[in-house]
């Protein structure tokens, strides 16, 4: 695939994204999508690895295209990449998820603003440390990162997110043709 497909639909995704969190405040369960791409990226990320977050995660894209136009690209703290802090954060957004998605089920509209309000305060926080450092930083906190990272089938394979994607497909262009 041309670096330039590959590139417009970064793009797409990640205005897409983008059109559907807005939208989402106001079209009652259009947020249930999260929850379908929640379940793929999971399914995706524990067979493929960094497959979903490198080429498909919206967030991800949303970093890649977007965020970086406007993002200091500094380091980031070593401590995102510490790994008590990324169970710590697993654990508290996932029984955060489970249990509200327990006591709403049935009522859809409810289960919808549980996944939409969560989605926008992770993409709020992920968009703050990605201008604040590199527009990647909260892939390295990310719950179904922390899957990848321990959990992923893919163990020996090259499981690090691609950090500058503009860098990573200018250096691979001969393979992108
Ligand atoms: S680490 Fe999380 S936010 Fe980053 S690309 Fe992967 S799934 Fe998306």
């Amino acid at each position: 695939m041309k670096t330039s497909v590959i590139k417009g639909l970064g793009v797409f995704i990640a205005m897409s994204y983008l059109v559907l969190l807005i939208a989402a405040w106001f079209i009652d369960t259009i947020a249930l999508f999260f929850a379908y791409c929640i379940l793929v990226g999971v399914i995706i990320a524990f067979f493929k690895g960094r497959l979903w977050c490198n080429w498909i995660c919206p967030r991800g894209q949303l970093a890649d295209y977007l965020l970086i136009k406007i993002s200091r690209r500094k380091p980031y703290p070593e401590s995102l990449k510490n790994t008590t802090l990324q169970f710590l954060i697993m654990f508290f957004i996932s029984s955060v998820l489970i249990y509200n998605v327990i006591i709403n089920w049935g009522n859809w509209v409810a289960v919808s603003r549980v996944f939409l309000t969560l989605i926008t305060f992770t993409t709020i926080i992920a968009a703050l440390i990605g201008i604040l450092f590199k527009p990647r930083s909260w892939c390295n906190i990310c719950s179904i990162a922390t899957i990848i990272k321990y959990a992923s089938l893919k163990k020996g394979e090259k499981q690090e997110v691609i950090e500058d994607k503009e860098d990573y497909l200018e250096k691979h262009k001969d393979e992108f043709k």
